[in-house]
């Protein structure tokens, strides 16, 4: 396996984050006491004496008799310390020819006001918020704003469709919707507004307010049923700018996201207040490692949880200014993303795989063409980071010398790195790096035993760390299920060598990753089933040089049912409609009947094996 070793020797800054994470890998050993070392980096009303706390285990709890608000950490206190002027957000629309900026006081004074509009509508400290917008300022302060005040968000991706909408906002029972009216992608507008009029349309019992983003001021407020329905912008204009933030418990959950899992029924992962911006603003500091003064690109979105932790609260509680740019990657031109690095002189980017591969595609002349010399650091999650796409970017964003690039995995339940290559350490191509301080991890066998070094199995966080989620909203079955003897159990499979170095090597579960995004088998299916002539449905993910993974789909029809003449773009316009515009399906066949277990489940792994021309037999058993 190729090494390739870092600016470590002859970056000094980089030699000596390499010794302070040696040293905080050391005393990670007791959690504990390491983590509630760490929890000064935070502010809070009252200080935690106490860490970890396992009587509940696995529902671990940290930092129990603390009291804070994340929001304090990521907005009053940088204007305590006299930094309000400095900027904290900088959006840039898809075609970069608008751009907004606000400093640190700027967005305290946002957040107050729309924070002032919710408690206006009665809503306050634990009641449910769906946001559903797209990648703009006003998203992020209705995070900050629900945060304030104690109630809980929930944002879901606006790539999602109605009933996937639908079934998220009656899972975590929200009281409250805000949506905008549009987002823009590829120089088109996405009609959100009209997805969520379907998506409330129907059940949405809870929900008796909904707040509408009109970015365009032109639009009718829509009526949805009985519910009170009031215009974003015009709910904050009339309030104050100053909202005492509601002081919780450091177990008061945050926000809920929703993910994929092996049912088809959404999983709501909770996080909370204390541990969640204890975890964040420590990996923040140490793996994002954005330095003072220096500009950080995130191309992530608020729907996943790399938008939450490196696109507002780390950043954000860390001081630092957040470039980020709704739209496609690579819409108008190929090279907008460089033109974008270029023109705001982005030190640190946090991009995916999938983006890296995209801007590979288009050939060095783009990169080349532009000034790329302010960038130094590139971080890479999601999915797996091959070594030519490793190699490319090294060479062509980061001057090969200038900056290097650092893979890191985690996951929606952990909410922050957990094994990664940070600045300093040697990067072992196809691998994703060391496990992280604070990351206790095991590769156990199928039999139960410890996988030796160089050997696979399925990977396990062993011990718990503070930003861990706490439980699966409304399923605390489900959330004690993803523990065993082990510990946690992350649902994909890894190899660590005899240096520590991990490898991911994908899912062991149905979990299908397109360009970095989960999805799961079971939720394509229902939207699937959602069809008036599918009988049965069956939803795998192939990989792809591209998108690490496309998907692909085999339906059974209805006794008389007609059958479509392109079935790929019949089923594939049905679930852009039901699941929405994420779910793009490669490829749909009509199958006479699907391949089952005896007690009748379908065997996606077969399919799989058959699409891709293997052998059943191939297949590797931990994708069983
Ligand atoms: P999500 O919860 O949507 O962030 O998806 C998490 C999943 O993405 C993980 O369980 C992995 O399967 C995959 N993943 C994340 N980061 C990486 C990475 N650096 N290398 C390989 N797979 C990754």
């Amino acid at each position: 396996m190729e090494v390739v070793s870092l600016t470590a020797s002859t970056d000094p800054d980089a030699a000596r984050k390499r010794d302070a994470l040696l040293r905080d890998i050391a005393a990670s050993a007791d959690p504990s006491s390491f983590w509630l070392g760490r929890a000064s980096e935070v502010a809070w009303q009252r200080v935690p004496t106490r860490g970890l706390d396992a009587a509940d285990a696995p529902t671990y709890r940290w930092f129990a008799d603390g009291t804070l608000n994340i929001t304090e950490s990521a907005l009053d206190r940088h204007i305590a310390q006299g930094n309000g002027e400095r900027i904290a957000l900088v959006w840039l629309s898809e075609d970069l020819t608008e751009r907004r900026e606000c400093t640190y006081a700027a967005l305290l004074a946002m957040v107050g006001q729309a924070a002032n509009a919710l408690r206006a509508r009665g809503i306050g400290v634990g009641d449910r918020v769906v946001i559903y917008m797209p990648l703009v300022l006003e998203a992020m302060v209705a995070m900050l704003a629900c945060a304030r005040i104690g109630a809980v968000h929930s944002v879901v991706y606006a790539g999602l469709g109605a009933s996937a909408l639908r079934s998220r906002i009656e899972d975590a029972g929200a009281r409250a919707v805000i949506i905008a009216d549009y987002g823009m992608r590829r120089g088109g507008r996405t009609d959100l507004l009209a997805i969520g009029r379907e998506a409330l349309a129907e059940g949405c019992a809870t929900v008796t307010d909904a707040f509408v983003l009109r970015r365009d001021r032109n639009a009718a407020l829509p009526s949805l049923g009985a519910r009170t329905v009031l215009d974003y912008a015009d709910a904050c204009a009339t309030q104050a700018h100053e909202a005492p933030f509601a002081i919780v418990e450091a177990e008061h959950p945050l926000f809920l996201l929703y993910t994929s899992g092996t049912t088809g029924k959404p999983k709501g992962v909770v996080h909370v207040h204390g541990g969640y911006a204890v975890g964040v603003a420590y990996h923040m500091r140490t793996f994002v490692d954005v330095r003072p003064g220096e500009r950080y690109f995130a191309t992530s979105d608020i729907g996943w949880i790399v938008g939450h932790s490196c696109m507002v609260y780390g950043p954000l509680m860390r001081g630092l200014t957040t470039v980020f740019r709704e739209g496609g990657l690579d819409h108008p031109s190929p090279g907008v993303l460089y033109d974008a690095i270029a023109r705001e002189r982005i030190g640190a980017l946090f991009t995916a795989p999938t983006a890296l591969r995209f801007l590979m595609k288009y050939g060095n002349e783009q990169a080349r063409a532009r000034d790329l010399s302010s960038l130094r650091w590139v971080m890479c999650a999601g999915e797996p980071l091959n070594p030519e796409v490793y190699t490319w970017a090294r060479r062509e964003l980061c001057g090969d010398t200038r900056g290097n690039v650092g893979d890191n995995w985690w996951q929606t339940e952990a909410a922050a790195p957990c094994v990664g290559t940070p600045p300093g350490f040697a990067a072992k191509l196809g691998t994703v790096g060391l496990a992280l301080p604070g990351v206790h991890l095991r590769i156990v066998r199928p039999d139960g035993t410890n996988a030796d070094a160089g050997e696979a199995g399925a990977l396990y966080v062993t011990a718990p760390f503070p930003h861990l989620f706490r439980t699966v909203w409304g399923d605390d079955e489900r959330f004690r299920a993803s523990w065993d003897e082990h510990g946690y159990r992350t649902g994909d499979a890894g190899i660590r060598d005899e240096d520590g170095y991990v490898t991911i090597l994908g899912r062991t579960d149905d979990v299908i990753q397109i360009a970095g995004h989960r999805i799961g088998s079971a939720e394509i299916e229902n939207a699937l089933l959602e069809h008036p002539h599918v009988a049965e449905a069956a939803a795998i993910g192939i990989p792809d040089p591209l998108k690490g993974e496309i998907l692909v789909c085999f339906v059974t029809l209805r006794v008389g049912a007609p059958v479509p003449d392109d079935a790929t773009a019949h089923f594939g316009k049905h679930l852009r409609a039901t699941f929405g515009p994420i779910a793009v399906l490669a490829k749909a066949t009509i199958a006479a009947a699907l391949p089952k277990t005896r007690s009748g489940k379908i065997m996606r792994r077969v399919l799989r094996a058959r699409e891709l021309g293997l052998d059943e037999g191939d297949i590797s058993t931990l994708d069983a």
